[in-house]
């Protein structure tokens, strides 16, 4: 049991920075560090309850002084912009521009991972039973949150939020994602 765990610690270790070396050698191509497109990359999957400066830095686990600095970078170099939230004007969204989303685009086609779209079923579970095993939450897609409400074909509402969800919301990765029960 030790060594099947000690192998699964290995394997995952090693695929983790195999990814993180192909996005770091893709960053220098584009004279960018790695930590500004892992952000960009996050920017193209979260919804709207997961795209300020705090929720970034929860998500890659850096502090907020250091994501802060990051994301200066991006937004002087025209890779982001940020706008001010209707209701709480202390909140502070984050969103790509055509540039940044074009990087973005650019770095998902730069790693081949030709075949491996198979795992992932796979890989969802793996992730959200860690999560789970280990105490953390959030992060997950609208299709396994708890709070998702389907009252009609392609019609969802976020029960926490009781705000009503695009077809495009629902499949963004969300901060206040909790599992059902019995699924992810
Ligand atoms: S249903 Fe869940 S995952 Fe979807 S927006 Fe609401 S809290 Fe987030």
């Amino acid at each position: 049991m030790a060594d099947s765990i000690s192998a699964v610690s290995h394997w995952l270790e090693r695929l983790s920075a195999l990814h993180r070396n192909l996005m770091r050698r893709f960053a220098a191509e584009e004279g960018l560090q790695l930590v500004h497109v892992e952000i960009l990359q996050y920017l193209t999957v979260c919804n709207r309850y997961s795209d300020t400066t705090q929720t970034i830095s929860e998500y890659l686990g850096q502090t907020k002084g250091s994501i802060s600095q990051s994301l200066g970078h991006l937004e002087e170099n025209g890779f982001i912009k940020r706008s001010q939230d209707k209701v709480d004007k202390r909140v502070f969204h984050l969103a790509l521009t055509a540039k940044g989303n074009s990087v973005a685009l650019r770095m998902l086609n730069s790693i081949n991972l030709e075949g491996a779209d198979k795992l992932e079923p796979a890989l969802k579970t793996m992730l959200a039973s860690i999560q789970k095993k280990n105490g953390l939450k959030g992060f997950g897609t609208c299709q396994s949150c708890k709070f998702n409400q389907s009252p009609g074909k392609n019609s969802f509402v976020c029960g926490l939020t009781n705000e009503k969800l695009s077809v495009d919301d629902v499949k963004k990765v969300c901060k206040e994602h909790e599992p059902l029960v019995s699924g992810e």
